[in-house]
């Protein structure tokens, strides 16, 4: 009997198409691996068993029908609790919409469950995706399931928990500032962060609208472009008026090697303060595996990428600031009762739905706003924006992809980071993708040798050729270990 933890995305369609599995099969046994093991990991906020065996049945009628089944039937899939999917609440992992139900199904999830796959969850989160742990989520902190005493990552530590640990075959998170490529390489799955407008955000509650973007977790490149195609299939989405049409041919680019290719490398990155000699190693043998693939590595120079930080945390909250008003209790969210006027009604309930870091970032961000203030900040912020996305056009005019760490250590025990502006150097390394709007992928590239953790390796690409991210994705994977299940959960549960 195969081990449902150990296969693949695109094992588990191939299976349930040609009936060696029945989807409802795949279903229980994702459901038994989440029982067994979610108690250590905690990755979910929310366990959607019946949509998960309905999901199931249908597809299990199809194929009883004769009918031809969609690219990833039966494949678990995790969905962050930011985005909506009918018959399940979308909390933002907060107090403020504990009790919000979803009134429809965000377009991400949609194309995804279209695409064939079965909803088996709601994945914690930072609240609001404010962090780089999962700690700040107001329900429970969720564990790595390579040490549970450390963090996931985050802000999608949920989805990158869930996958890593064997509960579900694909995941879906948002990375604003890395909140995707972090937690992937915390975690040791893969995890993309496709171009800003590649997935439509219809459903998905904002955080940064300049800078969020939809993208997939998977444990291989090849399912994370399976879930790419899935995601940008029936094109650009009108409900998201920064959506563009995207070619669903990620999978193509699975095979197209590296040879003949140029990969950059930033000096600066693999000798910046904070990064670890193991994590450096790793980002390493990513640059040897291109270059034995037959790609040449060329040293490249992004000038203004120190100012990055400091532009993501003027940028993010100010916007924030103003995507967070409408959960004043009146409009949306929690309703502190027994409030007789509206002032109080709103402040009241914003006083008390929101968590530290998601006040912090208010009023971050209204100070930023203020008058007066704007111009100092907002204002250079955006020309330091300006020039941190032209010198990554600079630079793909040398190179195809740029190859760099994704985040300077592997994951930190719970708690041991307390100080927010340390917090926010976890992503040094992927902020500046997310400012300039290109994409990046996660790819893990071992344990590291002194944490036993997983290392992962950064690339980004040019605007809109994220098919590259696959392809160089792939020819890194090939010359790496797998990681498998770690362990710490492996024991427990995933077996059909
Ligand atoms: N960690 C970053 C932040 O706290 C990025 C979060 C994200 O990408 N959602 O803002």
């Amino acid at each position: 009997m195969p081990n449902i933890d150990a296969m693949t995305a695109r094992q588990i369609a191939t299976e349930v198409a040609a009936g060696g599995l029945s989807a409802t099969e795949v279903a229980r046994s994702a459901l038994d691996a989440i029982q067994a093991r979610e108690p250590k990991v905690q990755a979910f906020v929310q366990v959607t068993q019946e949509l998960a065996l309905d999901a199931a049945a249908r597809i299990d009628d199809a194929r009883a029908a004769g009918e031809a089944l969609p690219p990833l039937a039966g494949v678990p899939l995790v969905v962050k609790d930011n985005m909506n999917l009918k018959g399940t609440r979308t909390t933002c992992a907060s107090r403020m919409l504990e009790t919000y139900e979803s009134p429809y199904t965000a377009t991400c999830v949609q194309r995804m469950l279209a695409a064939g796959c079965i909803p088996v969850g709601k994945a914690n989160m930072d609240e609001f995706a404010f962090g780089s742990s999962t700690d700040s989520s107001a329900f429970h902190p969720t564990n790595n399931p390579w040490n549970l005493d450390c963090v996931p990552g985050g802000s999608s530590g949920g989805s990158a928990a869930a996958v890593a640990a064997g509960m579900a075959a694909l995941s879906l998170g948002s990375d604003t500032g890395g909140s995707i490529r972090q937690p992937a390489a915390f975690c040791g799955v893969v995890g993309m962060k496709p171009t800003y407008g590649a997935v439509s955000r219809y459903g998905v509650v904002a955080f940064g609208s300049s800078l969020d973007q939809v993208g997939p977790f998977g444990r291989s490149v090849e399912d994370v472009a399976l879930a790419m195609d899935a995601l940008v299939a029936g094109g650009r989405d009108p409900f998201d008026s920064t959506s563009q049409d995207v070619a669903p041919r990620f999978a193509e680019a699975l095979d197209a090697g590296v040879a003949g290719k140029r990969v950059g490398i930033i000096p600066a990155l693999m000798e910046a303060e904070g990064l670890t000699p193991e994590v450096r190693r790793g980002v390493e043998r990513a640059a040897s595996a291109l270059e034995d693939a037959g790609a040449t590595l060329i040293e490249v120079d992004l000038p203004h990428l120190d100012a990055a930080i400091a532009a993501y945390y003027v940028i993010g909250p100010a916007e924030a600031f103003s995507n967070l008003a409408r959960f004043d209790g009146i409009r949306y969210g929690y309703q502190e009762p027994g409030c007789s006027t509206l002032a109080a009604q709103s402040s009241l309930s914003r006083a008390h739905g929101f968590g530290t870091e998601a006040k912090r970032r208010q009023m971050l961000g209204a100070y930023l706003l203020s008058s007066g203030v704007y111009d100092r900040y907002y204002y250079a912020a955006q020309k330091a924006r300006t020039l941190i996305t032209e010198d990554y056009a600079r630079a793909f005019e040398q190179v195809d992809v740029i190859l760099m760490p994704a985040a300077p250590r592997t994951a930190f025990k719970h708690g041991e980071i307390s100080d927010p502006t340390q917090m926010y150097l976890s992503d040094m390394y992927t902020i500046s993708i997310n400012i300039a709007g290109n994409g990046g992928i996660t790819v893990p590239v071992g344990l590291g040798e002194e944490t036993g953790l997983p290392v992962g390796a950064q690339l980004v690409a040019p605007a809109f050729k994220d098919e590259r991210l696959i392809s160089f994705g792939a020819a890194v994977e090939r010359a790496c270990e797998p990681l498998g299940v770690p362990r710490a959960v492996s024991a427990e549960g995933g077996l059909l």
